[in-house]
């Protein structure tokens, strides 16, 4: 489209609904007092009124709409958070703030099982679509890896992987505990992709030797990796995984681009790509 497309113009190519342009046969619904003048012609400017009129009518922020009180955890910490935002998040809000369930005529949430840890980044995801660096400490890392479990919970894909990526740029820059991965072991399978990330790095480490010369450190990566390598049925694909992957050259998996550790449903774009795209283009311009 030219950049002096007037306003309102739709895009070149789409279907055009004509306006009414006479009001002796079509009068319009508009319910403007104003004796002077009882026909209302349809003009640039009558449209902008109808369209004042009906903004200020039909608010789309989200703050419009209730809060809805969470409690989190066994100790029922309460969140309030905006039905519309909850809605829009997540599928399984959606669901559970839907006409014929209790949560959407007592405007009440109970998640007892859930961590506020973890509750913290998807709420934070939920207004802002943001998540953060993941600081070099136990709990921080715990605390992403506890909210991609959230995320598979309430199926949030684009939180999900959105986490992966700030966990895989963790890994870029520090040798993860291997007692992250008995943590990851105990909640989910080998479908997950957080699971394979795990896997793929720990096995990566071992082969290129990284678990070696952490001088202080090293009697406590020692004794979680022994903790891990004493489960046979673990120990013995770790022992094929890093017998193959020495036989080659391959990218750290924390490196690795695309969707390779993503949650996607069938045909759902991968939102990390786009914003890559979208910056990658932005860059180009400059
Ligand atoms: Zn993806």
């Amino acid at each position: 489209m030219a950049e002096d497309t007037p306003m309102d113009t739709p895009p070149e190519g789409d279907a055009i609904t004509p306006r009414a342009t006479s009001t002796e046969s079509e009068p319009t619904n508009l319910n403007i007092a104003d004796n002077t003048q009882p026909h209302i012609e349809a003009t640039d400017s009558c449209h902008t009124r109808e369209i004042l009129l009906l903004e200020d009518s039909d608010p789309k922020s989200f703050a419009t709409s209730p809060l809805i009180k969470v409690f989190v955890g066994e100790k029922r910490k309460e969140y309030n958070i905006h039905k519309d935002v909850l809605i829009k998040g997540s599928p399984f809000f959606k669901a559970c703030l839907s006409a014929n369930m209790l949560e959407a005529t007592t405007n009440e949430i109970s998640l007892p099982e859930d961590q506020c840890c973890a509750f913290d980044l998807l709420v934070a995801w939920l207004y802002h679509e943001k998540t953060y660096k993941v600081a070099n400490n136990t709990r921080a890392v715990l605390s992403a890896m506890k909210a991609y479990q959230l995320g598979d919970k309430y199926s949030m894909h684009d939180f999900q992987n959105a986490l992966i990526e700030r966990l895989k740029g963790f890994m870029d820059r520090v040798i993860m505990w291997p007692g992250c991965f008995t943590w990851v072991l105990a909640h989910f399978d080998e479908a997950s992709p957080l699971y394979r990330l795990m896997y793929d790095r720990l096995v990566w480490i071992l082969v290129n030797g990284r678990y070696h010369n952490l001088g202080e450190f090293e009697s406590r990566y020692m004794g979680e990796l022994e903790d891990i390598l004493c489960r046979k049925n673990i120990s013995i694909k770790i022992l094929w995984a890093t017998m193959d992957l020495a036989k080659k050259t391959t990218v750290c998996p924390s490196k690795v681009k695309g969707c390779h550790y993503h949650v996607h449903a069938e045909g759902e774009a991968c939102a990390i790509i786009n914003e890559e795209e979208t910056t990658s283009k932005k860059n180009n311009k400059k």
